[in-house]
C-alpha cells in the first residue's frame, strides 16, 4: 500500500491538450497574422502587477477588483495580484517606456492567461485566455473604433466563426455620463423593491450595472429606465452617429443596444460586445470599448485609447460547437524496423525525413513488423516506411502507404521526395 496523493487541477483551472492545444495555436496564430495586416505589434506583459494598478483603472468597486481578483501580500507585505485583465497593463507599459514619443498611434496585442475568482461553469474559468488590442494616440476619431471592431471580425471570421452578432452602444463620457448615472440612480430608487439584492446593492455602488442584469424578474422594471442615448452630450452623440456611419461604411452589420454597459470603470463613449451562438448564457465572446482618460488617470500624458479582450476559450468553444475545431494531427511516417542492423538506418532516415518537414515517430524498442505495423495503423500514420535486413541491404526502403496497403520500394535519397506528397 501506498499512500500516494492523487492531485487534480485547482477548480475553474484547466489543462488544455492535445489535439486541442494545436488548434489553440492555431487561432492565437491566426490572431498574430490578422493583427499584423493592420500594423498591430505584439506587447508580452507580466501575469503579476501591484494590486493598486486594477483597483485605480478597472475600478474598486467592480466585481473584478471587489470580488474577483486573486490578490496577495508578497514577502515584502506589497499587495500583487494576478493580472484580471491586460488593459490596465497595457497603459502601465505605455507610461512607463515613454511610448507616446513613438511616431503615430501606438497599437499593441497580447494574448495570455487572466485569473479571476468566478464561480466555474461552461465557459468561465478562474483561469481564462484573451486575445486583445489596443490603440493609444492623440485622436479619438471614430474611425479608430470602426477599424478596431473591424480587424477583431476579420479575425474570427478567419477562424470559421458565423453567426455571430456585434452590439454597441456609447456610455458617454466624464461630462455626460454622471448627470445620467444620477437620474438612472433616481430611477432605480423608486423601483428598488422590484429588485434583486444583487441590483438593489448597485444603485449605490453602480448603477449602470443594473442594466446588465439578467435576472428574468428585472427585464420589465429595466425596460422601463432612462436611456444613455437621450442623454449624451452633443460631442458624445457626434461621435455615436459617426461610429455608426464608420462601421456602415465597413459594411459591418451591428445592432445598438442600450443596455451594453462594462463592468470596468474606464470605459467611456464606445462600448462594443460580440456574442456568439452554441454557449448558453456565456454567449460573450468579446467586449471592448474607449478609454479616453485612463491614461492619465494611471498618470500619464493625455491620451485616446480604445481595444478589446476576447475570451479565447469561448470563441474555441463556439468554434467546436460549429464543428470547426481541432483536427488530429498528421503522422507522415512511422519507421517500422526490425533486427539490429535496421536500427541505425531507421535513426538516419527519421532525421532525414523530419529534416525534410515531415512528422516522423521512430520506435526504439525492436517490435515484430506485425505488431509495428497495427501500431503504425492505430497512431493514423500515412505510411510505414519497413526496414528489415534486405532493406538495409540494398539501401532501399519499402513504404506502405497505409490507406491502401499498397507497397512501393524507395531509395533512401528518395523517401522524403515520395512521402511528402
Ligand atoms: P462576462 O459578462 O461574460 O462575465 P465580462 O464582461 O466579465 O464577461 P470582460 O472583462 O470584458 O468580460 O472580458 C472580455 C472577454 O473575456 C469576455 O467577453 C469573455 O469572452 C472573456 N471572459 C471574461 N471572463 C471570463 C471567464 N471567467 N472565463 C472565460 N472567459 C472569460
Ligand atoms: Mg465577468
Amino acid at each position: 500500500m501506498t499512500d500516494a496523493r492523487k492531485f487534480q487541477s485547482v477548480p475553474g483551472v484547466r489543462d488544455i491538450l492535445p489535439p486541442e492545444s494545436a488548434f489553440w495555436n492555431h487561432v492565437e496564430q491566426t490572431a498574430g497574422d490578422v493583427f499584423a495586416t493592420y500594423q498591430f505589434s505584439e506587447i508580452r506583459l507580466p501575469i503579476l502587477e501591484q494590486t493598486e494598478l486594477f483597483a485605480r483603472s478597472v475600478g474598486a468597486s467592480t466585481d473584478i477588483v471587489g470580488k474577483e481578483m486573486y490578490s496577495f501580500a508578497d514577502r515584502d507585505e506589497s499587495s500583487i495580484s494576478l493580472r484580471p485583465e491586460a488593459t490596465a497593463s497595457v497603459v502601465r507599459a505605455y507610461i512607463e517606456h515613454g511610448m507616446h514619443t513613438q511616431p503615430g498611434d501606438v497599437k499593441l496585442y497580447y494574448m495570455g492567461p487572466m485569473f479571476r475568482r468566478e464561480r466555474p461553469q461552461k465557459g468561465r474559468y478562474r483561469q481564462f485566455y484573451q486575445i486583445g488590442a489596443e490603440v493609444l494616440g492623440q485622436s479619438d476619431h471614430p474611425g479608430i473604433d470602426a477599424d478596431v471592431i473591424e480587424m477583431v471580425l476579420v479575425f474570427i471570421e478567419r477562424c470559421g466563426l458565423v453567426g455571430h452578432t456585434l452590439c454597441i452602444n456609447s456610455i458617454g463620457c466624464k461630462d455626460c455620463r454622471p448627470k445620467y448615472v444620477e437620474l438612472l440612480r433616481a430611477a432605480l430608487t423608486k423601483v428598488k423593491d422590484r429588485l434583486g439584492p444583487d441590483s438593489q446593492r448597485r444603485i449605490e455602488t453602480n448603477p449602470l450595472r443594473v442594466l446588465d442584469s439578467k435576472l428574468e424578474a428585472e427585464q420589465t422594471v429595466i425596460e422601463t429606465l432612462p436611456r444613455i442615448a437621450d442623454h449624451l452630450c452633443d460631442a458624445c452623440r457626434e461621435h455615436f452617429k459617426m461610429l455608426q456611419a464608420m462601421l456602415f461604411m465597413r459594411q459591418i452589420a451591428y445592432e445598438v443596444n442600450w443596455r451594453l454597459v462594462r463592468g470596468l470603470d474606464y470605459y467611456m463613449r464606445t462600448t462594443f460586445e460580440i456574442t456568439a451562438p452554441g454557449l448558453g448564457s456565456q454567449n460573450a465572446v468579446c467586449g471592448g470599448g474607449r478609454y479616453d482618460g485612463l491614461v492619465e488617470l494611471l498618470g500619464g500624458p493625455p491620451t485616446k485609447g480604445i481595444g478589446f479582450a476576447l475570451g479565447t476559450d469561448r470563441l474555441i468553444l463556439a468554434l467546436e460547437e460549429a464543428g470547426k475545431g481541432a483536427a488530429a494531427p498528421q503522422l507522415d511516417a512511422f519507421i517500422a524496423w526490425m533486427g539490429a542492423a535496421a536500427y541505425p538506418m531507421a535513426v538516419r532516415i527519421a532525421r532525414a525525413l523530419r529534416d525534410a518537414g515531415c512528422s516522423v515517430e521512430l520506435p526504439h524498442e525492436e517490435m515484430k513488423f506485425k505488431k509495428s505495423l497495427s501500431l503504425a495503423a492505430r497512431l493514423n500514420a500515412r505510411f510505414a516506411v519497413i526496414l528489415g535486413d534486405n532493406e538495409v541491404a540494398s539501401g532501399v526502403a519499402t513504404v506502405k502507404r497505409m490507406a491502401d496497403a499498397t507497397q512501393q520500394s524507395v531509395a533512401e535519397r528518395e523517401l522524403a521526395k515520395i512521402l511528402r506528397k
